[in-house]
């Protein structure tokens, strides 16, 4: 390609805010190499990031790379790029010889090798110089997901992320800082933190987690309001964690913490290392001790041996400690994974019915509390097209504030509303005057 052409390219992202996390990152070095970012349908170069932890997103992702494929055979794009966490999961060699079209795969720990391997390719030569780069944000300005650690040593036995994106290794409390403040100063009053295991945070680090010291940091940058923690592992939530919460008012009071099941004999066998009575007792404990606490949960239902009663306890559990939001997901055999030696297995027809009971509960549950709701008054940070969310409430996950009269709002403005009524998983509010 002719030196003093500009490269344009488009991404292509799969997956979970984590993976979005990592192509925002790709896309700023390819921009600082002077690569264009362009619509899908106008780019010469398509970088597709992946995600394969479970076989459904492994489908999603073949599916993409034959299409991107076809779309190189038709002459429609020049280079194709996949990254990320499909080809984290197999082996290059024999991806090469799959999708031949593939000009350059690159794995989890290799992204930041993404502009030099398109350079050399492109241009033949591996370094480019730098150019001064317009910030580009995959997600709106007025909030942030800030990745604080990569990878994960806790081994679920039903996961196959610790062998795809390695080790937990976490960002130093500088690193993350600056990250921080870049946010701000783009417009983000909302950090949303995420990791494999928010709560390892430190560990390689300090020898111990330290979550808590990393929050009482945070609590000091400027410009931030809301500082929302996901992907909390429940046994590593202690009273330290409890009282930097509580003492720290950017922290928000809710936490997704996925539990995966309530049975204890379950939990063992998914190495979740705790068991349903403890469980119980964080339940309780956080309830008590953090005022106002809402709890995000997610749920495995048909792994290996599950029995109707088990189900049927889960079903008890999630009345008796209440989740404002829950997501369930599917048992997904992963051959790699301990618990793809399990048996008996849970036909597919039968798991899609314990979801279809338990989420049919959570939705009867929710509704009769958010009946309750009508009247309350609550500070909303507002998303556009009429949708905003209070600290209830975390982007494209839970349910949404519907605002009836937006008057001249613009994303990211926070204003006070009103619930004036319920909508399915929603609430409808009005701007108080
Ligand atoms: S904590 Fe999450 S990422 Fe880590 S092994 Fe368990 S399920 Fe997988």
């Amino acid at each position: 390609m002719n030196k003093d052409l500009v490269p344009s390219f488009s991404v292509v992202s799969l997956g979970c805010a984590r993976t979005l996390v990592d192509t925002e990152k790709m896309v700023q070095s390819l921009q600082g190499k002077g690569f264009a970012l362009v619509p899908e349908g106008h780019e010469q170069i398509c970088v597709l990031n992946t995600c394969s932890f479970i076989q459904s997103a492994v489908d999603e992702t073949e599916s993409n790379i034959v299409s991107l494929s076809d779309r190189k055979r038709r002459g429609e794009i020049r280079y194709l790029v996949v990254t990320g966490c499909y080809p984290s999961r197999f082996k290059k060699p024999e991806l090469k010889a799959r999708y031949p079209e593939v000009d350059i795969w690159l794995t989890t720990h290799e992204e930041d090798r993404l502009q030099a391997e398109l350079a050399q390719l492109v241009f033949r030569r591996r370094f480019l110089p730098s150019r001064p780069v317009r910030y580009t944000k995959l997600t709106p300005s007025h909030y942030s997901y800030i990745k604080i650690s990569e990878g994960c040593d806790n081994w679920c036995s039903f996961c196959t992320i610790p062998k795809i994106r390695g080790k937990h290794t976490s960002k130093s409390i500088d690193e993350i800082v600056k990250e921080a403040e870049l946010q701000v100063s783009f417009g983000a009053k909302e950090l949303i933190l995420i990791a494999e295991d928010t709560t390892a945070w430190g560990e390689d680090l300090y020898g111990t987690p330290s979550l808590p010291k990393l929050l009482d940091v945070l609590e000091t940058v400027k410009g931030v309001e809301w500082i929302r923690l996901m992907y909390i592992f429940p046994s590593r939530v202690d009273d330290d964690l409890i009282s930097s919460i509580n003492r720290n008012s950017k922290i928000i009071p809710y936490l997704d913490m996925p539990v995966q099941h309530a049975n204890t004999r379950l939990l063992e066998l998914m190495h979740r290392r705790h068991t349903g009575d403890r469980l119980r007792d964080l339940m309780k404990k956080l309830a008590a001790e953090i005022p106002n606490l809402v709890v995000r949960t997610s749920l495995i239902l048909g792994f290996p041996s599950e029995t109707d009663a088990e189900v049927q306890e889960l079903l008890q559990f999630i009345e008796e400690y209440p989740f404002a939001h829950l997501g369930c997901f599917s048992y997904s055999e992963e051959r790699e994974t301990k618990s793809a030696r399990i048996e008996p297995k849970i036909p597919e027809d039968e798991i899609q019915r314990r979801i279809s009971r338990v989420m049919g509960r959570q939705y009867d549950l929710v509704i009769q509390r958010n009946k309750t709701r009508v009247g309350e008054r609550l500070q909303m940070i507002y998303d556009g097209n009429r949708v905003g969310r209070s600290y209830r409430e975390a982007p494209e996950v839970d349910g949404r504030l519907l605002l009836v009269d937006p008057k001249s709002l613009q994303p990211g403005d926070m204003v006070e509303v009103q619930v004036i009524g319920v909508d399915g998983l929603d609430l409808t509010v009005a701007l108080c005057s």
